[in-house]
């Protein structure tokens, strides 16, 4: 019969490739991130691309699937795990606006039908794994929901209709239903039927059905494997890897933060880091890729930007060189030693049909005449103690068992792992140093692994790796291979979680700069919000502002709106309050000068200014301008504190302060003059973060003060810390509210005063700069504006450290490291060094951040160089 050729396929159907992207627990954990999830499966439809979205359980929910699959006959604990699983995803439904979810519903009432159910009690694997599934159903319910209600039309696929996992010989029924394998090559017909069927799906990771139609599981962290299965069946374009970090890295970045972003691989590399314990990749997921010629990409969900790492069969670099270094704990080694003859003929047939009769396969082997020890590993068997004994009971015939554990397996890898041995001098002796119960080198001369207590581990992982880049064996210069690492990642990822004025005022700042930089541009908004913070502390009686931080008319005139008093250091300064602020009460300004000349103190008192002193000089020979005067005394408490030690100003090393063993002469000579101390004073330093801080000043003064007659305040001093890098922790003002309380209620006689400048101004000023040339030296990438060190001073006189981003191309990619200098002819003019930015052009616009503080006030017009202006918004 012959029969009409079918029909052509559409076009479309055929040019139009897949691609799968898979999502891990924290990934879909939160609605910011399936918002991400939304917008990373739109640009590939928009890309024309069919998509499939691989999702896991909410993170944690298999954990808690598994204490109910464990629970036996606990049912108060089944209960309550049960309870926490509804709360979670009810949560989690309300938070992604849905009203209701009816699929997640039925799945709800699947749980407490498998609770009720009698296989319960012996904990029967297959029922286990229906139990298990739930996790990643219900997810993948939620998420095609929120996908389908915010634009994104997906339809809800069933995993097991397309995965058919098959058993592999010897395999026990644990392995069976919970680390199931499925042979998944290219089936052009399963994706012409699902491309038939629509464009863009959702569906499970972690589960699959076999040949009964039961459902099974693809071990713990199985849910890339599923991506890697559809990835082959639909032998689609690329598999995406979606997760909580940007990559895989030369070490597991949370041990070790200067692991390396691991930029490309080839597959074998990557399955022998996978497989050696990088948990960022199930070890399975790659095989059907490889077969299929799917390449694979992993990245970040949180910082879709960062290009993360790419899987491919082409080597980037055929050279030999570490790529990591892996750990796989809770290992088990089972050493067995001979009790028969010498290499007795059978003796490895024997010992190792024990291990297949239980159903375990070995992972490293290491022999020797007498012994032969064997490593089991937990992903890959189900080890527990009945498993192990039975084990045991059974090689007991043969050989004396010693199990040994729980062990780490430590594994470098890298191609041509023979060839570096040179290299590894240094890696060795630190394992020399310990007892290494095995070594394994593979013959794919992929790997090198070391056996250790697994107590040892997380000790050793950093130290190795920092051997490995220092011996050069693991080549982290080479760009091909290796990116930033995790540490450099990290300041990028906490910059944009912290929303700032200038984020948000992003293009007006642009238009400023478009006419003219550099330039200063304050936020008067954000100077007071700070104030309002500080105000809002009870215990303080007095905020004076310490202007030398930034004496800005405007500045000024906001301060005192939010109360604020002023402290000033030189009469100029006096000059400038009482200018900008013409009905300010004099009383309402204090001077703390240092080292002044005579006059100034005398203008001051003339004017009625309260006035600090800070030695014996003025009194001793200048006492008559102090007669009948009430004055302060500045203290220094012999220590100093602070980010940097030019800005400690306490101890015998800074010029601050009266030393606490004068300060009965000072007294001497202020009653000989008739002059009232009615304030005690000490400021330590700048930068402070710790809130204790103050409320020790405070209690050194208050006792202080309790030896003379007549004092009235304590002024605390300022330094309130503002914290710069990504990684410091703010000031917890709750915390100095509650320290200053508390000390305040122990002297409640004393007014308490602080004289904050930094903290109320830094972050409300940007610097903005513009790039005027690049330039490359070496494998050293500068990028020079037209803000220089006359400009801003900090970086170089403090090492100050402030964020720096082209706000030009702000969002956009910051892959290139460089150095951000300044037009100076100094070589310290550096602004900033080893910042990660965009592709910077001339003409971008630059943004130094923190510059509200210490910035124009210390300006310079070293070599002639006007420096930058200053505006106010
Ligand atoms: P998901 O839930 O998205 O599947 P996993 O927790 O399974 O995520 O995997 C990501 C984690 O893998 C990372 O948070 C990291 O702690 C860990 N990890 C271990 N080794 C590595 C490595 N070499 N590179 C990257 N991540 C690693
Ligand atoms: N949810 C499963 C687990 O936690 C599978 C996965 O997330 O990959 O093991
Ligand atoms: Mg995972």
């Amino acid at each position: 019969m012959s029969s009409a050729p079918a029909p052509a396929a559409a076009p479309s159907v055929i040019a139009r490739p897949w691609v799968v992207i898979k999502f891990g627990g924290t990934s879909v954990s939160r609605r910011e991130r399936w918002e991400n999830i939304r917008r990373i499966a739109a640009a590939h439809r928009a890309r024309d691309r069919r998509v499939v979205i691989v999702v896991s359980a909410l993170s944690g929910i298999t954990d808690q699937l598994k204490a109910i699959a464990e629970s036996r006959g606990d049912d108060a604990r089944c209960r309550e795990v049960q309870a926490a699983i509804v709360e979670r995803h009810q949560a989690m439904r309300a938070e992604l606006g849905l009203d209701g979810c009816a699929r997640m519903e039925q799945r709800l009432a699947d749980l407490d039908r498998l609770i009720a159910d009698p296989r319960r009690a012996q904990a029967a694997v297959a029922w286990q794994a229906e139990v298990f599934a739930l996790g990643e159903l219900m997810s993948s319910a939620l998420g095609a929901d929120f996908l389908d209600a915010n634009g994104l039309p997906t339809q809800w696929l069933d995993a097991r209709e397309h995965l058919r996992a098959t058993p592999i010989a010897n395999h026990s029924a644990w392995a069976r239903y919970l680390s199931a394998n499925v042979p998944a090559a290219p089936d052009a017909q399963f994706a012409s039927a699902l491309a038939a069927r629509g464009d863009c799906f959702i569906t499970q990771g972690f589960i699959a059905r076999n040949d009964q139609a039961e459902t099974v599981l693809l071990g713990r962290g199985g849910s890339d494997t599923s991506a890697g299965y559809f990835g082959a069946l639909l032998k689609a374009e690329q598999v995406e890897i979606w997760t909580d970090v940007p990559g895989m890295f030369s070490a597991n970045p949370r041990v070790v933060p200067e692991a390396r972003l691991l930029a490309r691989l080839d597959y074998e590399e990557a399955q022998e880091i996978a497989t050696t314990g990088a948990k960022v990749l199930h070890p399975r997921s790659l095989g059907p890729l490889r077969r299929a010629g799917v390449p694979l990409v992993i990245k970040d969900t949180h910082r879709p930007q960062l290009a993360g790492t790419e899987i491919r069969a082409v080597a980037a670099d055929a050279a030999p060189c570490v790529k990591a270094i892996s750990a796989r704990k809770g290992v088990t080694l089972i050493s067995m030693e001979t009790v028969g003859m010498w290499q007795q003929v059978g003796f490895l047939a024997d010992v190792f049909e024990a291990f297949k009769r239980h159903g375990l396969s070995v992972d490293l082997i290491g022999s020797a005449e007498t012994n032969v020890t064997v490593s089991l590993d937990p992903t890959e068997n189900l080890v527990n103690s009945d498993v192990l004994s039975a084990l045991a009971a059974d090689l007991a015939r043969i050989c004396r068992v010693k199990v040994i554990a729980p062990c780490a397996a430590i594994t470098l890898v890298g191609r041509g792992m023979r060839s570096l041995l040179h290299k590894l001098s240094g890696v060795l002796a630190e394992f020399g140093a310990l007892d290494v119960h095995l070594i394994s080198q593979s013959s794919n001369n992929l790997n090198l692994t070391f056996v250790v207590d697994e107590a040892l581990a997380d000790d050793l992982i950093p130290r190795l790796h920092a051997l490995l880049i220092r011996a050069d064996a693991l080549r982290a210069e080479d760009g091909a291979v290796f990116g930033p690492s995790w540490r450099e990642l990290g300041a990028d990822a906490a910059a944009p979680v912290r929303e700032t004025w200038w984020m948000r005022e992003r293009s007006a700042l642009l238009e400023l700069a478009a006419e003219r930089t550099p330039r200063y541009v304050y936020s008067l908004e954000a100077v007071r919000a700070q104030a309002r913070a500080l105000r809002a502390l009870g215990a303080v009686d007095r905020w004076h502002y310490a202007l030398k931080a930034n004496p800005h008319p405007a500045i000024l005139r906001a301060l005192h709106e939010e109360g604020f008093a002023f402290e000033c250091v030189s009469t100029a300064e006096i000059d400038a309050v009482r200018s900008a602020l013409p009905q300010l009460a004099v009383e309402r300004i204090l001077f703390t000068p240092n080292f002044a000349p005579r006059e100034e103190y005398a203008q001051a008192l003339a004017a009625g200014v309260r006035t600090t002193l800070d030695a014996l000089h003025p009194l001793q020979h200048w006492g008559e301008l102090f007669r009948d005067r009430e004055i302060h005394l500045r203290l220094d408490l012999g220590v100093g504190r602070g980010h940097h030690d030019k800005v400690k100003t306490g101890g015998a090393s800074s010029k601050f302060g009266l030393a606490l063993d004068q300060v009965e002469e000072f007294r001497t000579l202020a009653r000989r003059h008739g002059a009232r101390i009615v304030g005690l004073h000490a400021h330590l330093g700048s930068g402070i973060l710790d809130a204790g801080h103050w409320r020790a000043v405070y209690a050194q003064l208050a006792s202080l003060a309790e030896g003379f007659s007549r004092i009235e305040s304590i002024d605390v001093g300022g330094g309130l810390g503002v914290p710069s890098r990504p990684d410091e922790t703010p000031l917890d003002l709750a915390a100095l509210g509650a320290a200053l309380a508390e000390v305040k209620s122990a002297y409640p006689q004393f007014h308490l005063w602080l004289e904050p400048g930094r903290f109320l101004v830094a972050d409300a000023g940007v610097l903005l700069a513009r790039v005027t040339q690049v330039k490359r030296k070496g494998a050293v990438h500068y990028v020079g504006v037209d803000a220089g060190m006359n400009s801003l001073i900090r970086p170089a006189l403090y090492e100050a450290w402030h964020e720096i981003v082209n706000l030009t191309r702000l969002g956009e990619p910051a892959q290139t490291m460089v150095q951000v200098v300044g037009p100076i002819c100094e070589t310290g003019d550096v602004l900033g060094a080893n910042r990660r930015l965009p592709e910077c052009r001339e003409g971008d616009v630059i943004l130094i951040a923190q510059a509200g503080a210490y910035g124009a006030v210390m300006a310079s017009r070293y070599n002639l160089r006007e420096p930058a202006t200053e505006d106010v918004r």
